[in-house]
């Protein structure tokens, strides 16, 4: 880790525990930490001022001494399933797996005058529900113990979107190849929605970001197929849009990445 490393002032605050110190300052410190060693060994000189961290490690060496001896090797670690998903993510997901039933069952049934298959309509916009569900604070009573971890971030983000993905896409796969919409007509714009969500929840938080996604979504291209039986964005010839757009969201989200060690950026 290079760039700005914590003030002298922050590393001290930080070793005598200040709980003055503002969780965004906490986090960062303890995220910088995590990856800089350089500045662990500044916080281990600035600790050993501290007479409550040295007494308190002197007693833990005191009672410890004894029992490493004795101690028996550490389990191997075991990846957390919370990294890949949460368990709110269950009904978002089986919410998503309906719609699209529902929506192929219209698909194929006389009557539907929306100007394009309901599939096609929904296809790109559903994978933003469970992008919203994998980071809803409300709903993830973990929320706060999983967004102060120092390794949550971009990894645990891109983790939890690909769980999304990796459940919504073959569902809509399915779903194209029963109602003949084609692939990358809905797999290109789904990817860069998604994309987006992320790009810009690092600005307003994903939850407001795949609020403003859907409601955008809703506006530019549900209303218009509803109202006037037209489809605008999902033409062929917007294919190489979306694909820019995807491009372009995956460039800042990857510009950006640092912004999701934070916990505002994870909101
Ligand atoms: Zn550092």
């Amino acid at each position: 880790m290079s760039a700005e490393h914590p003030s002298d002032r922050l590393v001290d605050r930080y070793a005598r525990g200040d709980t003055g110190l503002p969780a965004d300052e906490l986090w960062a410190v303890e995220a910088h930490l995590d990856a800089c060693a350089p500045c662990r060994a500044r916080l281990a000189e600035a600790a050993a001022d501290v007479p409550a961290v040295t007494s308190l490690l002197a007693s833990v060496r005191a009672g410890l001494e004894p029992e490493l001896d004795r101690v028996a090797p550490a389990p191997r670690r075991r990846r957390r399933l919370t990294a890949w998903a949460t368990p709110v993510m269950g009904p978002w997901l089986a919410m998503v797996v309906g719609v699209t039933a529902v929506a192929v069952l219209l698909d194929r049934t006389a009557g539907w005058t929306w100007g394009a298959s309901p599939v096609l309509l929904l296809a790109p916009a559903l994978p933003l529900a469970g992008v919203a569900a994998a980071w809803s604070r409300a709903l993830d009573p973990a929320f706060e113990l999983t967004a102060v971890t120092p390794r949550a971030g971009l990894a645990l983000l891109l983790r939890r979107t690909l769980t999304v993905l990796a459940v919504v896409l073959p569902v809509h796969l399915a779903a194209g190849l029963l109602t003949g919409v084609a692939l990358a007509q809905w797999l290109l714009p789904s990817l860069a929605l998604t994309a987006t969500a992320l790009a810009l929840g690092g600005v307003i938080g994903i939850g407001r970001a795949t609020a403003v996604l859907g409601t955008l979504w809703t506006a530019a291209v549900l209303a218009p197929a509803a109202a006037l039986g037209r489809i605008f964005l999902l033409q062929p010839e917007h294919l190489p849009l979306w694909a820019l757009t995807f491009a372009a969201a995956a460039g800042v989200v990857l510009v950006r990445r640092r912004v999701y060690a934070t916990p505002e950026g994870l909101r």
